[in-house]
């Protein structure tokens, strides 16, 4: 039976980094009531299970990208219908900020497709950390590769996250980008944690990878050095033109296992529900939380792919009984 198979978490333990592969099968494999009431049990020992942490995501500069990563509409080789575009103003950017803030928002994203952010770039971005930090609102950043000299400089800035995600398993890996390798995606995780950023890095279910696939992602994310702070957890969304639109469409009870095991292996991260959202049912979206889901992004604006609108958010947390978490700085 699955229950002795995955022995009962302690859930006052320091969070481990030494999972075995076993171990997360094993909670996968748990009957699903016995895997969500687990899920929701560690949850709660550190979390109020009532709160949403809520994140707005803006695309500063948008397509043209020169990486091949299978799922991404911003990927130049792709014709997906996105024109490429250049890098924002600080000055918009802001009054994007501002509006999010209205709107809810406790952390400001800032996605650009760029396999790596030139110096001069990065001297615009750090103005944007600046302001960003100034409306009170956490900063977060994702730019592609990053040297140690440049975590660095954003650090320098005041950047609070780092998105940089794993996408998927190790093993399927190859099947979704021939451009960087994982060693690659580790190292610029490790320039990020030896910085002092918060590290945001999670992956995508749906492109076409088995379920042993989600045990080797949960499993790589949950053995890094130190468990993300945040983990984003990605339903695909397939945008015609992509390689990864092909596959099957996501199985929605795969995907809040994705999200239990996720809360149980990194019980003090925050997991986030992620791409996807639009069209996944209030009720799909209601089990994820269950599953110890503690982070969305919120409005329109997620990357280039639509997200649901900011009542229809409001609703469904009404319906819910639950309550965006508080700003971190008060205001
Ligand atoms: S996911 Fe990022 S790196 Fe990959 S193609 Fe899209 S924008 Fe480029």
């Amino acid at each position: 039976m699955g229950v002795m198979n995955a022995p009962a978490p302690d859930l006052d333990a320091a969070p481990r980094t030494d999972w075995t592969r076993a171990e997360i099968a094993a909670l996968f494999a748990l009957p699903f009531p016995d895997l969500v009431f687990r899920a929701q049990s560690v949850h709660r020992r550190h979390f109020d299970p009532t709160q949403v942490q809520i994140s707005t995501l803006l695309s500063i500069k948008t397509g043209g990208c020169p990486e091949d990563c299978a799922y991404c509409p911003q990927a130049a080789q792709y014709d997906t219908g996105v024109r490429a575009g250049k890098l924002m103003d600080v000055d918009a950017v802001l009054a994007d900020a501002k509006r999010a803030r209205e709107a809810g928002a406790t952390r400001f994203c800032m996605g650009a497709a760029w396999r790596s952010p030139k110096d001069k770039d990065l001297d615009a971005v750090c103005e944007m950390v600046k302001g960003v930090k100034a409306l009170g609102l956490e900063s977060c950043v994702t730019l592609g590769m990053l040297t140690g000299a440049q975590a660095g400089r954003l650090k320098d800035a005041g950047l609070d996250y780092y998105n940089h995600n794993l996408d998927t398993s190790p093993d399927y890996y190859p099947h979704i980008i021939s451009t960087r390798t994982y060693q690659d995606r580790l190292d610029t995780l490790a320039h990020v944690r030896d910085a002092g950023i918060h590290v945001c890095c999670g992956g995508i279910v749906g492109m076409g990878e088995s379920a042993e696939d989600h045990v080797g992602m949960i499993h790589a994310l949950a053995t890094l050095p130190a468990h993300p702070e945040s983990v984003p957890i990605n339903a695909l969304v397939q945008v015609e033109g992509t390689p990864a639109a092909q596959g099957q469409a996501l199985d929605g009870i795969e995907f809040v296992r994705t999200i239990a095991v996720a809360r149980i292996a990194m019980p003090r991260s925050m997991v986030r529900l992620s791409a996807g959202r639009e069209t996944m049912s209030a009720e799909t979206q209601a089990l994820c939380f269950l599953a110890g889901a503690n982070s969305i992004f919120y409005g329109e604006k997620l990357l280039t792919t639509p997200n649901p609108a900011v009542d229809s958010d409001r609703a469904l947390f009404a319906r819910l009984g639950m309550r965006p978490m508080d700003a971190p700085t008060g205001h």
